[in-house]
């Protein structure tokens, strides 16, 4: 194994299976399909490995709310839900890790350009430890999320095939944007997109973790294989 460890891609894989978790500290990209449950998994794990969850976009909604220099130069690109610039996210990333307590993090959201994937990989600090993708079968997630209907009157979810609106409010359910058909393989498309430039950048070094069919602490389980290194 080459010495390089930092800066050598090819060692990166071969480095998480020889060094413990202790050793290394966890920095870990969370990929998520689209109802996989990565809200849910990640809570999970910052719970069990004390892991600071790290998402690009709260980190920009806090710049907006503390209406810092950056708020102005970033708004215009948020309210449009266009991606900010890649220089501005970058340095706002290294910039969190750099201040970050913890040792151990995980990024969410981020990397979502190839330009963000390259400056992730070649950064000292934010050298990874683990990239896990969730994985879940697309027509199962758009018959799971497409099937769902929301009463406005109480907040209640229902499914018309697993748990069907009683009858008698049966007109007034509705079905909320995320979970029309075309958002959810829209969302898709675009997940399919973030997650090629990662394994474009990454490679290998994506562990994917098959959800389909498990239940939420199944899923956990696996997860949890992955970052002890007990995976296969
Ligand atoms: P999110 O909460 O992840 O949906 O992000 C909210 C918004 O923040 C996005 O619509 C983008 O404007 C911006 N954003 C979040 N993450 C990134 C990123 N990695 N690169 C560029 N813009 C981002």
């Amino acid at each position: 194994m080459c010495s390089c460890r930092d800066k050598c891609s090819a060692n990166r894989k071969e480095s998480t299976e020889v060094l413990s978790a202790a050793d290394r500290g966890i920095h870990l990209v969370l990929l998520g399909a689209p109802g996989a449950g990565k809200g849910t998994q990640a809570k999970h794990l910052s719970a069990k490995y004390g892991l600071a969850h790290i998402s690009s976009g709260n980190l920009l909604r806090d710049e907006l709310t503390r209406g810092t220099k950056l708020a102005a130069e970033i708004k215009g690109y948020m309210d449009k839900g266009q991606l900010v610039p890649d220089s501005i996210i970058i340095d706002l990333i290294i910039n969190h890790v750099k201040g970050l307590e913890s040792p151990n993090w995980m990024l969410d959201g981020f990397p979502r350009t190839a330009s963000q994937a390259k400056a992730l990989k070649a950064a000292k600090e934010l050298y990874l430890t683990h990239i896990i993708e969730l994985q879940v079968d697309q027509e199962a997630v758009v018959k799971r999320l497409g099937g769902r209907r929301f009463d406005p009157t109480t907040g209640n979810t229902y499914h018309v095939d697993f748990d069907p609106p009683p009858a008698d409010i049966a007109d007034r359910v509705i079905i909320r944007d995320d979970d029309k058909e075309e958002v959810i393989r829209e969302r898709f498309v675009i997940y399919e997109k973030n997650k090629k430039l990662i394994a474009d950048t990454f490679g290998d070094a994506v562990t994917v973790v098959s959800c389909e069919g498990l239940s939420i602490e199944e899923v956990s389980a696996r997860v949890d294989a992955v970052i002890d290194g007990r995976q296969e």
